[in-house]
């Protein structure tokens, strides 16, 4: 088996079983968001360091994202915490526009220019994701990348009506992956299990130093 197909068949084996999902694991180069000292665990189940003090995050854990994000073709969907912009791509390759928000620039630039010179359909931009993008909102589908502290209300209220937002949320030292729905105007939440990401950090996440 070669390291990507290892890859999917840990992802099914970790509970992503949607098709389009898979497909667009397969598709995405991993080994393009790693920095060269990490090639060769590019496909390993492991988040790794893309520098500044962040990681690109765990396959299964953008599986399980993207999979609860349900995203269909033509989605306009919004991606929190670009970082190295692996899971922006995914999202994209699922058939999602997407938007994609990092609050540091060196992140920013380097992910919105491998991203364009790979192809994909990501806008990436400089900013606050825990307030979200109003200007571009309403989104069909929000994820979160890194770990808030509770609730992010101001992405709820930027999902049109039938939208999802994923988000992993801390309390102590759980953390769980979270789906919102907005449904006519009211809010439903699932547990999707636990999980593990850098903060969240913002006006309405956690204090940066
Ligand atoms: N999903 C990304 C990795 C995410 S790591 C990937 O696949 O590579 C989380 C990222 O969120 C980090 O780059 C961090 O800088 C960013 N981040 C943290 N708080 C943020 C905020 N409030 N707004 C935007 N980005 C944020």
């Amino acid at each position: 088996m070669t390291d990507r197909e290892e890859m999917l068949s840990r992802l099914r084996a970790g509970g992503v079983h949607d098709r389009a999902v898979l497909s667009a694991l397969a598709a995405v180069p991993r080994q393009e968001f790693v920095p060269p000292e990490h090639l060769a665990d590019a496909y390993s189940d492991r988040a790794l360091p893309i520098g500044e003090g962040q990681t690109i995050s765990q396959p299964l854990m953008v599986g399980l994202i993207v999979e609860a994000l349900l995203l269909k073709e033509g989605d306009l969907a919004l991606d929190v915490g670009t970082g190295s912009g692996y899971q922006a791509a995914v999202m994209a390759a699922c058939g999602a526009r997407v938007v994609s928000i990092e609050r540091i620039p060196a992140l920013a630039d380097a992910a919105a220019a491998r991203l364009s010179a790979l192809g994909y359909d990501v806008e990436v931009i400089l900013g606050d994701g825990s307030l979200g993008a109003p200007d571009r909102a309403p989104f069909d589908a929000i994820a979160v990348g890194a770990a808030a502290p509770r609730m992010p209300v101001a992405l709820a209220r930027q999902l049109r009506d039938g939208g999802r937002l994923v988000v992993p949320l801390s309390s102590g030292d759980i953390e769980e992956l979270t789906r919102l729905t907005v449904t006519g105007g009211r809010w439903r939440t699932d547990s999707l299990g636990p999980c593990s990401f850098v903060p969240l950090i913002g006006a309405d996440a956690y204090e940066g130093s």
